[in-house]
């Protein structure tokens, strides 16, 4: 069956954008699952549920606003949905039923059981006030109450939100609900209920993920060349632990340019002069280069930490590295996926090596609801053994099957969400 074919009636075929995307790969799974499985996949080409709310909120100026928002259970087969939540003005429900599918395939892909879903709301938050966005956030919150839950959705963070944004979700729904429900919503501040280990989670995860691969390549970690085009939340984390583990940072990209030094970089005095001057240009011990020579130096790992569509037919076929972890969502178009295969060069998927921050909010969730916070090396130990585990099964199904990782992480994720299917069974 081609599933690419089945648009759904409430999309316009102008605006199906990455949901597009997220069929193609459904395809690109077929043939290896298992005819009983097979037969279930059209469940997976259709989000569970979309709600789509106006969201009116009074300006600073006294006027009214309005808003257009999304939530999406993509799947909730495994458990609640979990899925970020967020605010750009380039937000479609395409966009967020793709991102809704991904997280089903990703918290499948490291057993944690979640189901798949996202929210966003079409607005840019650099044009609003704090006390806008705060009033925009609780509108919202209120608008997408009936989907939300411990047991039914969990949001988070995403792209312009932030714990301050989740706090306020918590307090929305809180106050509706007439009790403090701190397990509705993962990303929060620790005095809320947040998780020790949350920051670095994902920066953490992409760095075991790559520790694993290098391992099954035989590339040796200490004194490795690591480039790192992001230098945020997930790039930092990755630099900082690749360092400490004895790996040169050579290079680093991020929108204000790109620095190397191959003797390495250090770390911490990049960060800090990131923080001062707003620019990675004049870091202590750097030289600045092109993005084109960022692309082309040569090293044993890049990490791609920034955001969609960076690895592209254009650059892919320069890119002298052995392995590629995805820390972004998306950083490899499809034609530079077969380009890198075609090189031999190894590289980890977007919903395995950056499946430590929902681990984390999953974290999150189960200390929230059991009222029992646990220390920052229980969480570690935890995350570190939940990536291995993961990065296991995908590598030994990749070899087993002869496909690349991110098929095999396709294949391991919809598997186990479609069996969950076929447990269950068909309602009524
Ligand atoms: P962030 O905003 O903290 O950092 C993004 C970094 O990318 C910044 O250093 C920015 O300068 C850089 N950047 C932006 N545009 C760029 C460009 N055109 N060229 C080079 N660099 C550019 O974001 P983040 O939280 O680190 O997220 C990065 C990526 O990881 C996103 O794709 C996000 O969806 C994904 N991700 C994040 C998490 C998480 O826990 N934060 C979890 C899973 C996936």
């Amino acid at each position: 069956m081609n599933n690419v074919s089945h648009i759904p009636s409430y999309l316009s075929a102008e605006h199906l954008g990455p949901w597009e995307t997220f069929l193609v790969q459904v395809d690109r799974v077929e043939p290896h699952l298992s005819p009983d499985l097979r037969k279930l996949t059209p469940i997976l080409t259709r989000p569970m549920r979309a709600l789509i709310v106006n969201v009116p909120i009074r300006l600073d100026n006294g006027e009214m606003g309005h808003f257009e928002g999304y939530r999406v259970q993509h799947n909730l087969a495994r458990g609640p949905g979990k899925g970020g939540i967020r605010f750009h003005p380039d937000v479609t429900l395409a966009e967020v039923m793709a991102l809704s599918a991904w997280m089903t395939v990703k918290n499948a892909v490291v057993n944690v059981p979640f189901g798949g879903a996202k929210g966003g709301v079409r607005v840019d938050p650099r044009q609003l006030s704090i006390a806008e966005l705060e009033r925009l956030t609780r509108r919202y919150t209120s608008e997408i109450h009936i989907l939300l839950g411990q047991d039914k959705d969990v949001p988070a963070p995403d792209i312009n939100t932030n714990e301050q944004t989740m706090a306020w979700i918590m307090d929305t729904y809180s106050m509706n609900e007439g009790r403090t429900a701190m397990s509705v919503v993962t990303g929060k501040p620790i005095s809320l209920g947040g998780s020790l280990g949350r920051k670095d989670a994902t920066g953490r995860g992409v760095f075991v993920a790559t520790v694993e691969a290098a391992r099954h390549i035989s590339l040796e970690l200490s004194g490795a060349r690591v480039a790192v085009q992001g230098f945020g939340n997930v790039g930092e984390a990755a630099a900082r632990l690749f360092s400490n583990a004895g790996a040169k940072i050579v290079a680093i990209q991020d929108s204000t340019g790109a620095i190397v030094n191959p003797a390495g970089l250090d770390v911490r005095a990049v960060k800090a002069w990131r923080h001062e001057h707003g620019t990675l240009q004049g870091a202590p011990g750097a030289e600045s280069v092109s993005t084109d020579d960022f692309w082309q130096m040569e090293t044993d790992v890049l990490i791609a930490a920034a955001m969609e569509n960076q690895i592209t037919a254009a650059n892919a076929g320069h890119i002298r590295t052995r392995i590629i972890t995805e820390g972004a969502n998306g950083p490899t178009t499809p034609e530079a996926d077969l380009i890198l295969q075609e090189r031999g060069i190894t590289v980890i998927p977007d919903v395995l090596a950056n499946a430590g921050g929902v681990t984390v909010s999953y974290f999150e969730w189960v200390q929230d609801i059991s009222a029992f916070f646990w220390t920052e090396d229980e969480i570690n130990a935890r995350l570190d053994r939940i990536m291995r585990e993961a990065f296991a099964a995908v590598w030994d199904s990749a070899q087993a099957k002869g496909i690349p990782l991110r098929t095999a992480a396709f294949v391991l994720g919809c598997e186990r969400v479609l069996l969950a299917h076929k447990v269950r069974g068909l309602y009524p």
